[in-house]
């Protein structure tokens, strides 16, 4: 049996076709234009082979409430050609099979929690720094979701005392996207963050941001993993700084071993590498064939 998955972000739709025990066979990527540009291709994808159901974990804000009369939609999103874009419906009436739909970050902390890095834990927390800043988190198999789903990226941080940045968050300035995601970190210093390998004090501010998120989950949450990924993440150097971070900001609060003596074991790269968002989506595509019986 074959399983379609799809992640679909700001610059370009990754498409894949996959086994239900998550491996990946075939893929495409193709760029993100206007939904009539894009979508076609992308059902062209799916229609070379016969799949029997497909997830997909898209960039929102979108609509995953089931009894909503626009679920399956993208909503307010700066990307003009696709607010109010069916997204869902469009795929399920071209192909005619069950589809799972939810976050890009949720498909990835499924994919996380089944294949990757929280394999063996009960609950985790996928967080991803790239152009924004996002969550999902997973509690015995399901998603956190409540009136919609969670936008952890966009919580309130203390500012640091030598950081004069205004922050880029088109809505809160300096919430955690706006003052530690790529874009940010860019505008901060002038350059990308991968020009910016030796630049201690840039990862030690970017560290001081992130800790106090994974503080906050983990006060609110406590999930047994915390995971960060997206393209800031490939700064290797930066885990430990967090993690340091982190046990200051606790100070001895929680006596969880996590958070401590294992503190290497609770917060960790994903698993999955680049791939928890596209392998989530064979996930979730599985547990839509489930639920349609
Ligand atoms: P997206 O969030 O758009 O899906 P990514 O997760 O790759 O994509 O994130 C892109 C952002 O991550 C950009 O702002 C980029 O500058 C930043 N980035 C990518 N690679 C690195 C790196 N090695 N170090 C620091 N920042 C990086
Ligand atoms: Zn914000």
């Amino acid at each position: 049996m074959l399983l379609g998955s799809i992640e679909a972000g700001g610059t370009k739709f990754v498409c894949a076709i996959g086994t239900e025990d998550g491996k990946i066979l075939d893929r495409i990527t193709i760029p993100t234009r206007t939904p009539d540009e894009t979508i076609p291709e992308v059902i062209a994808f799916f229609r070379k082979e016969k799949i029997s159901a497909l997830g997909i974990g898209s960039f929102g804000p979108i609509d995953v409430k089931k009894n909503s009369p626009t679920y399956g939609h993208i909503l307010k999103t700066p990307k003009l050609p696709w607010q109010n874009y069916p997204f869902l419906q469009t795929l399920q009436d071209a192909l005619e099979v069950p589809c799972g739909f939810t976050t890009d970050v949720n498909a990835a902390v499924l994919g996380e929690y089944v294949y990757g890095a929280g394999k063996d834990a009960d609950s985790c927390l996928y967080v991803t720094v790239g152009t924004g800043i996002g969550a999902g988190a997973v509690f015995r198999g399901e998603l956190l979701e409540g009136m919609s789903h969670p936008e952890m990226g966009h919580i309130i941080v203390r500012k640091s005392p030598d950081d004069p940045f205004e922050g880029v968050c088109p809505f809160h300035r300096d919430c955690l996207e706006g003052l530690a995601s790529g874009p940010a970190i860019e505008k901060r210093w002038g350059r990308k963050g991968a020009e910016l390998a030796d630049e201690k004090k840039v990862w030690e501010l970017e560290a001081y941001y992130l800790a106090q998120a994974v503080v906050q989950y983990t006060m609110i949450l406590m999930p047994e993993k915390i995971i960060i990924g997206g393209g800031v993440s490939n700064q290797a150097a930066i885990f430990p700084l967090i993690r340091r971070h982190v046990r200051e900001m606790i100070n001895g609060y929680i006596t969880a071993p996590a958070v401590d003596e294992k503190i290497s074991d609770y917060i960790v790269s994903p698993g999955l590498r680049g791939d928890s968002g596209i392998v989530g989506g064979l996930v979730l595509a599985k547990r839509a064939l489930e639920q349609a019986g």
